[in-house]
């Protein structure tokens, strides 16, 4: 990114990209996602020295920004191919979303916390983005109004799969859910074929409880 706010920390996002490929990232417009999205302006300023290291860190009500190589995981896992609209629920920080926002035609985007939705909203302002749209909401009922979608990327854990995120995955679509007790889940991997849903048990993932009608009761 050539804007002021790419250029600061470039060293220290490079080395962060440099230690994802020898994690094993392959995916040339994964690593250039990345690469473009400036994670320091996504972290809390009293941490934004440690915003290159490959860890989760806090966001502030009790939530964090995942890991990048968790991250890097979920996106190489949808294999995007930049024509796609996709739906994130959790966006948390915001810096997943701009990830998307990168890999895919359109990013609609559902958070419960109105506090880190605004601060989400300030630095993916900052990234200089056009194609992310923010709701203030319960997103266990997706975001009908743009449904469906090609992609949907849960940021947080379900007891089972929200069927309203079912009901609006578009045909050939693909739904990324953590989905088990509180204390650890496995990530599913949903893809629709006509009325039928395939699942692929993918890992077992650690994320914060998905609160919400069609999720753990707040
Ligand atoms: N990918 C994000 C992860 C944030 S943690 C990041 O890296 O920053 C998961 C987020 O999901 C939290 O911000 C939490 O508030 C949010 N969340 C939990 N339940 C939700 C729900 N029902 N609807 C929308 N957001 C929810």
């Amino acid at each position: 990114m050539e804007s002021p706010v790419g250029r600061q920390y470039k060293g220290a996002r490079s080395r962060l990209i440099e230690e994802l490929r020898e994690k094993g990232v392959r995916d040339m417009s994964v690593l250039r996602a990345l690469d473009l999205t400036p994670r320091h302006l996504f972290v809390p300023t009293g941490i934004r020295h440690r915003a290159y290291e490959d860890t989760a860190l806090p966001i502030g009500s009790s939530q964090t920004i995942s890991q990048p190589s968790v991250h890097a995981r979920y996106l190489e896992t949808l294999a995007l191919k930049g024509t796609e609209r996709v739906l994130e629920i959790g966006t948390g920080s915001g810096y997943q979303t701009v990830l998307l926002a990168h890999l895919a035609a359109q990013v609609f985007s559902v958070e419960r916390i109105k506090a880190l939705l605004d601060n989400a909203r300030e630095a993916i302002k900052l990234c200089e983005v056009s194609n992310v749209s923010l709701m203030l909401g319960d997103g266990t009922y997706g975001w009908k109004a743009y449904a469906p979608y090609d992609a949907i990327l849960v940021g947080a854990a379900s007891p089972d799969v929200p069927q309203p995120l079912l009901d609006q995955l578009a045909e050939g679509g693909r739904l990324l859910v953590p989905v088990g007790s509180k204390d650890e889940q496995q990530l599913l991997l949903i893809t629709r074929k006509g009325r039928t849903f395939n699942r692929e048990t993918l890992t077992p993932v650690r994320f914060v409880p998905l609160l919400g009608d069609h999720g753990w009761n707040p």
